[in-house]
């Protein structure tokens, strides 16, 4: 069989295996996956944008990763700090010992693009329509497949419960070295004001020192509504570098309005985004950390699982993957249950500008409950222990968070 990418006008002929739209961080991993565990698998990536991945630095604490996924991500060359991490409060300073990974997207780009066959990609490729039997291009050309994949963005949904997350970030090239040896995950001693009135927050800066001299400074804050005032960020990252002596020229920026999910209605939230026979993963498919949105110990997991899936059993059919994925999406919102709870703590029962003293109270436990924390694996133990003790909110509204369905998730495109 010929392995060329479809041709303009091309209709139905010669399926492909697997379609997987959006060439983001889980399109991609779904691809690598397949290459690298189903031989012979006949997929193609398809990508809007110029580059696989976006524009974004993805990080995460290297026990989120089961040891057995691990390998997925050995390709890539990474910024790791083994030493572990840095968090401050007002009235707490600690180093955790978990070791940090981070990736940029240019090098995800790049080693996905080295790895993966040329035909098997294909970029600045807009998918107009997406069905059971393949994806039409906006340009008419048909790609017809056994399964396709939609790995495209998540979309916020009224059936949602939440707030949001809105950070940007400047990675500076300093004059000379800026001296740090360890990632500060949560630098909160900072004003917990957020700009604009955008529904007073928790705030804190993230700083990775990504060599001797460059360093990566991001402020973020919790909000309400999904507004970000780049200028007003800018200039704090901006302010925060040069009171930490970090002088020198920018030389990137991200910036992101992520959601915080408290709450709500997943089935009817994933009706809003499915198509009858067509599998749903990444983000828009709801395999997201609810409090950080964090995806990336689950796309991991969702690529090996698909692959496994596909290695085992060739014959799936394109309606079965999609069932194993919403079967999978809907494991992981109930067992995520917990963070949600946290979330409408976070949004409803902490006065604004107390919000910080829930953080502060959360990194005062043991590193390991920290650790599963992020990696969404807390135990029942670890659950309690992070309830009890001194209650960083007053109890009424503590106990109107509980039973409360989480504030409607305001779906204005973010701004
Ligand atoms: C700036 C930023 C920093 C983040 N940092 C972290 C982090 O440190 N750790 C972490 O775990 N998470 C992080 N996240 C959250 C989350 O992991 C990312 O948003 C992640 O990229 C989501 O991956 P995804 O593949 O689901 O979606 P996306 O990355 O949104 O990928 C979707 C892809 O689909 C493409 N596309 C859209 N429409 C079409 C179409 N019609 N046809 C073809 N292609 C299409 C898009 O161009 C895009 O490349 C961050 C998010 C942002 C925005």
């Amino acid at each position: 069989m010929v392995d060329s990418p479809p041709t303009p006008g091309a209709r139905d002929a010669d399926p492909q295996d697997v379609v997987i739209v959006g060439g983001g961080l889980a399109g991609g991993l779904i691809a690598l996956a397949l290459h690298r565990q189903v031989p012979g698998s006949r997929f193609v990536l398809i990508e809007a944008g110029r580059t696989l991945g976006g524009h974004h630095r993805w990080s995460w604490f290297e026990t989120d990763i089961r040891p057995g996924a691990r390998a997925l991500m050995a390709g890539f060359t990474l910024n790791g700090w083994d030493e572990g991490y840095d968090i401050a409060f007002p009235g707490l300073a600690r180093t955790l010992p978990t070791a940090y990974r981070s990736l940029a997207s240019a090098e995800f780009h790049r080693a996905l693009m080295d790895e993966l066959p040329a035909e098997r990609v294909m970029l600045e490729t807009k998918a107009e329509a997406l069905d059971a039997g393949g994806v039409t291009l906006a340009d008419g050309t048909r790609i017809a497949a056994r399964r396709v994949i939609d790995c495209r963005p998540f979309k916020p949904s009224e059936a949602l419960a939440g707030g949001w997350q809105v950070f940007l970030g400047q990675h500076f090239r300093c004059d000379k070295p800026h001296g740090l040896t360890r990632p500060v995950i949560m630098d909160a001693e900072v004003d917990q004001v957020a700009p604009h009135g955008n529904g007073e927050a928790y705030r804190f800066v993230y700083v990775l020192p990504l060599s001797q001299d460059e360093v990566f400074v991001e402020d973020t804050y919790y909000a309400d509504q999904p507004k970000m005032d780049a200028g007003v960020l800018k200039g704090r990252v901006a302010a925060y570098a040069k009171a930490h002596g970090w002088t020198g020229e920018v030389i990137d920026q991200e910036a992101g309005i992520l959601p915080v999910i408290s709450g709500g209605d997943f089935d009817a939230a994933l009706a809003e985004v499915s198509i009858p026979g067509v599998a749903l993963a990444g983000a828009r498919g709801g395999f997201s950390h609810p409090l950080t949105s964090y995806t990336l110990p689950f796309a991991v997991e969702n690529a090996l699982a698909i692959a496994r899936l596909l290695a085992r059993r060739p014959d799936v059919t394109g309606q079965e993957l999609a069932a194993f994925c919403r079967r999978r999406a809907k494991r992981h919102w109930r067992s995520t249950a917990y963070y949600r709870m946290l979330s409408r703590m976070l949004f409803e029962a902490a006065e604004p500008g107390k919000r910080v003293v829930v953080f502060e109270h959360f990194y005062a436990l043991r590193g390991a409950l920290v650790e599963r924390f992020y990696a969404g694996r807390s135990t029942w133990p670890d659950r309690l222990r992070i309830l009890t003790g001194k209650p960083p909110v007053a109890i009424p509204r503590a106990i109107r968070a509980l039973f409360s369905s989480g504030k409607p998730l305001n779906t204005e495109t973010p701004a």
